[in-house]
């Protein structure tokens, strides 16, 4: 089998054989950019390896060799050679991409005598030197495993000794002497000496490439990232460029658009005399890419040719490493940039109407996941407050929390519980665990492509970077600024959108769609046809929903408007009472209450539609918690046992502990309620009824869905819509007007799923109730489950998902799909809709598309995600 491939033997489609960075690599070659010339060994070879009992095969082995031959042809160079030697780079390149989660060599193939000819050929010893003790110690550090703070370490011992404050000032000599050092240090720690033979170099920093598939913060990153671990890496093997050999040399990396606001500019920075790593690792802050028009104005003009070809050639915005080597501009890597949703939004809209791409594309460019990063919260300017320093706005978005200065910590406090901004002189792949428990990342050194700026938009977190007005001391966990100490755990406020940095709490406005945004969910809302509804029990979440575009309202909850502060003593009342007379008592108060929540969320909702859900919690919750009653009852008997308080709180405790049932949530709750007490069900159906008849009467037409909760059985459905048909009924005699209503009820215990066509001979609609379908189809308590067991479920690979939020599509989705089809079966004409968790969540948005549903019902914040899944479900 094929297993290593030149440049020019592949293209761009070839992702899965030769990862996205060969493929890539590939296709520049092919079209003819400049591309220091390689080849690539394919993700298969990986896998062979890991296969072979991480061994290079003989077929591998041989297949690099000759691929080797014909790159020394090509380049006229040979490794090794004390004449002319090739240097490579050896890194890694996966199918999906994982910036600087695995292993990387560069210069390989320098040795005592090749750096010798290095420096002959570029008539700069130092140079040569410079480059060869960068090797040892990259080479040292990722393939051999020697921890690179020795060689820092060293390196610091002889720069002091020699009186220098910067390495620049390093001789030829000087770093002969850091070599020797070098090799010490290798042979003190591995027992052996510096591998000098180039050969030997090549397949052991291939090795450890493939062992880096495996390392620990790659694996973190898959799982985060959903990439599967069999799909290996390749690894790129490619001639060298220097950028460092001067100042008509440098490096850089660019988008060909801000990836941060989606602006149609060039974004980007770059070093003179420096090499690759120098940008990425935030060490030197880099210069603005514009400037370079400057300092080279023919390169600058060649690579933004460069740029502008890239990105139509690719139909995307592009990110891209480029090195100037003795002013002669090399491409080194292309690939779609990771982006801020704002940009990805804004690139979309504009690249549609640029003519670069369709609305088709146009609505697959954006992940509807990300939308949440543009609906969050950000700094309300109209408050005074102070900011104390000012960094590179690197990601968007505001965040508040507790200052931690290393990644352990903010892993540790964020499972506490806490908000927590971690804040570090730069990050590192290593910091991944850290940056994903933090709110916002703070970093004092490095630009806009550094590390944890790439890193913190890819996710869609809040990051300031190179704020070196920030001094911070690790040592004793606290950072300054002038005169103001900051200590770990204090409370910050951070605008990633500004780069500003402000002490304690600062407040937060709610978020406002962009133009872009408006267009791009318009153009969803063209291609989708499912409906997208909206859970919301107030008059503000429902304005919201309708602002976000909201078709109507499919689950409007009524047992939060029994728990108002106010209604709570009326509701006990009617809990508490010892009979009809009492407990009818209690509902009249309420239901002029109930009539005027109904009143003002029918207005809020402008004539769209409504489905109101019936009570559906035990009534315990309405109740204070027992083991507190017993407390008090206690307290009172010894304090005051004559009191009234204690005589009702007694009263109270004596009716909890009637209600009191070992499993709640399969106890008397949804329309078990109802039954036994069917005048609150009529209570809450005449509040409904009220409510749109007074509608009627201003003019608003109401159309009421009345919806009841945990049926399993068509009798239970059959006796309350009675209830509600004798609501509506004494209604309209009350008031002369006559109400159009529909009576659905929610599908959320399996037995209604499978009798789906029964229980359709008494309802208009269906709604699908994931939430108690998950709970009751696994058996596992939607209260307890996540916290007891789940998470280890899925850290084992038991399941792939949390049931509670992504639909288990095989169990609990082929519930969904026989209640639609035994359902339609009955009644052709049957709404059905999905008003669980799930209604937010795109692949289970999926699902409900293709099985047939007519709408999604989901919270507020989650609406604008809903339109756009539902039209990608269409594509
Ligand atoms: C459900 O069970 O999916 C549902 C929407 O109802 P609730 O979450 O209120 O039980
Ligand atoms: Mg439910």
């Amino acid at each position: 089998t094929k297993l290593v491939y030149m440049f020019d033997e592949g293209k761009r489609d070839m992702k899965e054989t030769l990862g996205g960075k060969g493929a890539n690599l590939a296709e520049m070659t092919r079209i003819g950019l400049p591309v220091p010339f390689g080849f690539t060994i394919s993700t298969q070879a990986c896998n062979t390896y890991y296969d072979s009992n991480r061994k290079i095969t003989g077929e591998l082995k041989e297949q690099v060799l000759s691929s080797l031959k014909q790159l020394e042809e090509t380049t006229g160079k040979k490794l090794g050679d004390p004449g002319h030697p090739l240097l490579v780079s050896v890194r890694s390149g996966a199918v999906f991409s994982m910036p600087g989660m695995m292993d990387t060599v560069l210069n390989l193939g320098m040795n005592d005598d090749t750096v010798e000819a290095m420096a002959k050929l570029t008539n700069n010893a130092r140079f040569a030197y410079d480059s060869y003790r960068r090797f040892i110690q990259m080479f040292s550090d990722v393939v051999l495993e020697v921890d690179v703070y020795f060689f820092e370490q060293h390196l610091e011992e002889v720069r002091e000794r020699k009186g220098y404050t910067s390495d620049p000032e390093m001789t030829a000599e000087d770093w002969k002497e850091v070599i020797t050092g070098y090799k010490n240090i290798v042979k003190k720690h591995t027992k052996r000496t510096f591998p000098e033979d180039p050969k030997e170099q090549l397949f052991l920093a291939i090795q450890s490439v493939f062992d880096s598939w495996n390392n620990q913060r790659a694996i973190i990153y898959r799982r985060l990232n959903k990439i599967p671990g069999h799909l290996g890496t390749a690894v790129n093997i490619q001639s060298m460029v220097f950028g460092n050999m001067g100042d008509d040399s440098g490096t850089g990396v660019a988008f060909t658009r801000d990836p941060s606001t989606g602006e149609s500019i060039l974004y980007g920075e770059y070093l003179i005399n420096a090499q690759g790593e120098d940008v990425v690792a935030g060490i030197r802050t880099p210069q603005p890419i514009q400037t370079l028009q400057n300092d080279m104005p023919d390169v600058f003009q060649q690579f933004i040719d460069t740029c502008k070809r890239l990105e139509s050639h690719y139909g995307d915005m592009q990110d891209i490493e480029f090195t100037v080597e003795r002013g002669n501009l090399f491409i080194l890597q292309t690939r779609n940039g990771k982006r801020t949703a704002q940009a990805a939004i804004r690139m979309a809209v504009e690249m549609e109407r640029e003519g670069i791409i369709s609305k088709t594309e146009a609505l697959l460019r954006v992940d509807p996941d990300q939308l949440n990063q543009l609906l969050h919260q950000r700094i309300d300017d109209s408050y005074e407050f102070t900011r104390l320093v000012k960094g590179l706005p690197a990601s968007p978005g505001a965040a508040t929390g507790h200052v931690v200065f290393d990644s352990d910590d903010a892993e540790a406090l964020s499972q506490e519980g806490k908000k927590v901004i971690l804040v570090r002189p730069e990050t590192t792949p290593d910091d991944i665990h850290g940056i994903v428990s933090a709110e916002a990342i703070v970093t004092s050194r490095g630009g806009m492509t550094s590390h944890a700026a790439v890193v913190a938009r890819g996710m869609g977190k809040a990051c300031i970077c190179g704020c070196d007005g920030l001094k911070i001391d690790l040592k004793n966990k606290q950072f300054r600024v002038g005169d103001t100490v900051v200590n770990y755990l204090d409370r910050i406020t951070i605008d990633g959108g500004t780069g500003e940095i402000m002490l304690g709490d600062i407040p937060m406005i709610a978020p406002e769609l962009s133009e872009e945004f408006q267009t791009l969910l318009q153009w969803a809302d063209e291609k989708r046809t499912l409906g997208v509804r909206t859970n919301a029990d107030t008059p503000e979440d429902a304005k919201k929903a309708l602002e976000f575009g909201a078709g109507g309202i499919g689950l409007c909850r009524t047992e939060h408007m029994f728990m108002d502060a106010t209604r709570i003593p009326i509701v006990r009342d009617m809990i508490l009472a010892e009979n009809l007379d009492e407990r009818m008592a209690a509902l009249e108060k309420l239901l002029p209450m109930q009539q005027g929540d109904f009143t003002e969320i029918f207005e809020a909702m402008n004539g769209h539609p409504v489905t109101v859900r019936l009570l559906d919690p035990p009534l315990h919750e309405f109740l204070p918690d027992k083991e507190e009653l017993i407390v008090d009852v206690t307290k009172l008997q010894i304090t005051n046992p004559s009191s009234h308080e204690l005589k009702e709180k007694e009263q109270l405790l004596k009716k909890v502990r009637q209600l009191d049932e070992f499993n709640p949530m399969l106890g008397h709750r949804g329309c078990r309620l109802g039954m036994v007490y069917p005048e609150i069900y009529m209570m809450q159906a005449k509040a409904i009824f009220y409510a749109a008849a007074d509608l009627l009467n201003k003019g608003l037409v109401m159309e009421p869905e009345v919806m009841i909760p945990l049926v399993g059985h068509v009798n239970e459905l059959k006796a309350m819509r009675q209830v509600v048909e004798e609501a509506a009924d004494q209604i309209e005699q009350e008031t002369g007007k006559k109400i159009n209503y529909t009576v659905g009820t929610m599908i959320e215990i399996p037995r209604a799923a499978l009798t789906a066509d029964e229980i359709a001979t008494e309802a208009d609609f269906f709604s699908f109730g994931t939430n108690d379908l998950t709970q009751t189809t696994f058996g596992f308590s939607r209260d307890d489950a996540e916290s007891k067991f789940l998470q280890h479920y899925i850290e084992q690979n038991t399941l792939p998902e949390n049931p509670f939020m992504v639909l288990d599509q095989e169990g609990v989705g082929k519930l969904v799909e026989t209640g639609v089809k035994l359902g339609r079966e009955t009644k052709p004409s049957l709404k059905t809709g999905i008003c669980g968790e799930h209604g937010g969540e795109k692949s289970s948005i999926e699902f409900c598309f293709e099985k047939g549903l007519d709408y999604v019902s989901c919270s507020p914040y989650r609406v604008p995600l809903a339109r756009l899944a539902a039209a990608q479900a269409t594509i």
